[in-house]
């Protein structure tokens, strides 16, 4: 187990240390400087807006083939009550959502999406026959997705080694006598999961995905987190250190699979709140580990993470900080801010070396230090963010950059035009990596607007200029 979290330090340089990584997507709900200081491990919840996790009755886009379970049986049709109950279990299952048709039959479908996975006779037969239809519609998502990226998710039962416990006395995280546990990848889960690595290649192969019915961290909720497979799971087959995200599985059900079922989801619109946002964000920190974020090659003074970091605003004293999270973001006025800890919802105004102002940009104790939102960072900010979770660098970049990959371009190019720049050049420098530019020196392949690696043509970079006016 390695240290972990002074104030604000939880982004290391040990990139073993899953404590150190705590790449949560919004979601420690408390700063964690916060709860160390009280050292009160209070449960938190998320921060994400909480909606109802009943079966919704709105219908709305795409997905799925749709085929028809016809029952042989003639069973009576079901009581109220026993509808309202299967209504729940499809829907606690998969994230399926039953209705009854017009013709008396009942269909199946993902909430958000327009297809029906299946129909059936409206009898408890149709529904077990439904049931088995929808499992192979699962089982073979989850074969194609390990078929075409490689990747592997946990199954019921599975452990992802041992919970990490805070001990008050020693200010610091501990492995516990606990497993975390793990369960299979529900159908809403994996179209979500789909929907993410589908916009982040060419980095996003072979990342295991555990589904946590236990969380990382006793009493601390996290939505997800990017680190690496661990040692002590029950998954012989996932080796440890092979790129993992890890998912809290008692909250995914209270989001949208993907931003495009998010775009009417319980009647409202939830784009950017989905697990494909959610997951998208976590292999931009792939992409990050992919790129040498914090590890230099051949032991050169500065890495990707910090030229990434000083091109969107963001400095460091002399000798330069390797660990960006360490780094200070300037404002329009050419002022220095602090990101107080992660998750928190303040910046404290400081030099590069630590000295507290006030804010009248004079020297003061740190009591008197002149503290803003995030929200205020914003709009202050020399090179605008795109969203208001910037506590570090990284994640900065990994906001921006889902927002660049998961179908948000064009009001990127609007809202965050030189950090749009940015994110282009990067991402592109990824793509190289994967797809060597030609004898001309022009990329062979580039992200298509939908996300997607195509061959660099003029078609396919006209579309990208229709978002880009
Ligand atoms: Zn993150």
């Amino acid at each position: 187990m390695q240290k972990s979290n002074e104030k604000g330090k939880s982004e290391g340089e040990n990139t073993e240390s899953r404590l150190q990584k705590s790449d949560d997507k919004k979601a420690p709900l408390a700063g964690f400087a916060d709860m160390l200081a009280a050292a009160e491990m209070a449960t938190h919840t998320s921060s994400r807006p909480e909606i109802q996790v009943e079966p919704p009755t709105a219908k709305a886009p795409d997905a799925l083939k749709g085929a028809e379970v016809r029952s042989a049986g003639d069973a009576a049709s079901l009581s109220t009550g026993e509808f309202e109950k299967q209504r729940q279990r499809f829907w606690k299952e998969n994230g399926v959502e039953l209705t009854k048709t017009g013709d008396g039959r009942y269909e199946f479908r993902m909430h958000g999406y327009k297809e029906t996975l299946c129909t059936s006779d409206a009898t408890p037969q149709g529904l077990e026959e439904a049931h088995k239809r929808i499992e192979q519609i699962r089982q073979a998502k989850i074969a194609e997705l390990g078929k075409v990226y490689g990747a592997k998710f946990s199954v019921d039962g599975e452990t992802a080694g041992k919970q990490a416990v805070y001990d008050k006395k020693k200010n610091d995280w501990f492995y516990g006598a606990e497993d975390v546990t793990c369960r299979a990848p529900k159908l809403h889960e994996l179209l979500g999961i789909e929907a993410a690595l589908k916009v982040s290649q060419p980095s996003a192969h072979g990342v295991k995905f555990y589904l946590m019915t236990k969380q990382l961290y006793k009493n601390f909720t996290e939505m997800a987190d990017y680190s690496s497979v661990p040692h002590g799971g029950s998954d012989k087959r996932a080796k440890p250190g092979e790129p993992a995200i890890f998912l809290n599985a008692n909250l995914t059900m209270n989001y949208p699979s993907t931003e495009a079922a998010a775009k009417n989801w319980m009647n409202s619109d939830r784009r950017g709140t989905s697990l494909e946002d959610t997951i998208s964000h976590e292999l931009v920190h792939h992409s990050q580990k992919v790129m040498n974020w914090e590890t230099s090659e051949k032991g050169g003074a500065r890495t990707f993470g910090m030229e990434m970091s000083s091109l969107m605003g963001w400095v460091t004293g002399n000798p330069p900080e390797r660990r960006t999270n360490l780094w200070f973001l300037t404002d329009k006025d050419g002022n220095t801010w602090k990101h107080e800890h992660m998750g928190g919802n303040e910046w404290v105004r400081m030099k590069v070396n630590g000295q507290p102002l006030d804010e009248h940009g004079n020297p003061c104790p740190y009591a008197k230090v002149q503290r803003i939102t995030n929200g205020d960072m914003v709009e202050i900010a020399r090179v605008r963010p795109a969203t208001t979770y910037n506590d570090t660098p990284r994640e900065e970049f990994a906001e921006g950059m889902t927002r660049f990959r998961d179908g948000h371009r064009a009001e990127l190019w609007q809202n965050n035009r030189v950090l749009y720049g940015i994110l282009k050049d990067a991402d592109q420098r990824e793509i190289n990596k994967a797809h060597p530019p030609g004898k001309d020196k022009k990329p062979s392949h580039i992200r298509a607007a939908d996300g997607t690696i195509v061959a660099n043509t003029a078609a396919a970079q006209a579309e990208i200029k229709k978002l880009e006016i």
